[in-house]
């Protein structure tokens, strides 16, 4: 992946006319609709406003409306610099860090942090061929509640396709009826499926898989290609991140934050700079 320094990223985006002109051209590469002409017409832009107008009838648009900076009072800069600083960072970084550098208030940072974050949902293409499928437990133990060694925690179930992308869902348990459907839908039929000798991967074959699996419990960690050491890497990388940098997750904001993890993980071997990939997310 090609570096972007702060230099070069204060060369692009020097001010909020160079974030608002940008955005511009993401969103409207060549002409821009216009409701009133009724066609693309030619846009000006509209001095001391984020807007363009219509070169014709004057009718004006917004290219923030309903993207994450839509009504923010925040300088449109300042947004981008908290995306460079996101993206850039290999293992993320909080709102308060976000706080400190850009000199926003707590709640301010804690929602730029919150709508940058939800850039990050992707729908990536079912895996296929080797794939590793897992669970985990992440967060706190809470009291009165039981799973599968859980002692209470979040349920993550998960996959990796080998030298491919991740994907990984919160889920209320481990039953059949929760696990499987997560499966069909994001792994292809026929694909080699690798797991550990949790009982719930006995019906794997009969759903049209492909299945081996290593026996942890008795300290068998690989058999040859069998065993699940791509998505316990992820396992490690997001357990390390949300403890490091997050400190804790509440369970309502954890698939957030795993989506963050996948997004960085899924484009790992891209050569184009990270924070190109999360500008390339915003939409209205
Ligand atoms: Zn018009």
């Amino acid at each position: 992946m090609n570096k972007y320094t702060i230099e070069q990223f204060n060369n692009q985006f020097p001010d909020d006319d160079a974030c608002l002109e940008w955005l511009r051209y993401k969103l409207y590469p060549q002409k821009i609709y216009c409701p009133i002409c009724k066609k693309p017409t030619k846009h000006h832009r509209i001095k001391n406003r984020k807007a363009y107008g219509c070169d014709y009838c004057g009718h004006q648009i917004s290219p923030t409306a309903n993207t994450i900076f839509h009504s923010s009072p925040t300088s449109l800069r300042l947004w981008f610099y908290a995306i460079y600083l996101m993206s850039t960072t290999r293992r993320g970084i909080s709102a308060k860090q976000i706080q400190r550098e850009t000199g926003v208030t707590y709640k301010t940072a804690w929602r730029m942090f919150s709508k940058i974050r939800s850039l990050l949902q992707e729908d990536t293409p079912a895996l296929t061929g080797e794939v590793e499928v897992d669970e985990t437990y992440i967060g706190a133990r809470k009291h009165g509640k039981r799973g599968r060694g859980a002692g209470g925690k979040s349920t993550v179930f998960g996959m990796a396709q080998r030298k491919g992308d991740v994907s990984a869902t919160v889920t209320s348990d481990l039953k059949s009826a929760t696990v499987y459907p997560i499966i069909k839908e994001r792994v292809m039929p026929d694909s080699m499926v690798y797991t550990d000798e949790f009982r719930v991967y006995d019906r794997l074959k009969g759903q049209g898989y492909h299945h081996k699996r290593v026996h942890h419990a008795s300290k068998v960690w690989v058999i040859g290609n069998v065993h699940t050491n791509t998505i316990e890497g992820f396992w490690s990388v997001l357990k390390r991140g949300i403890s490091g940098v997050y400190h804790a997750v509440s369970e309502k904001h954890l698939q957030s934050y795993i989506n963050e993890y996948a997004f960085r993980y899924n484009h790992r071997n891209d050569s184009s700079p990270m924070f190109f990939h999360f500008l390339a997310q915003i939409k209205p």
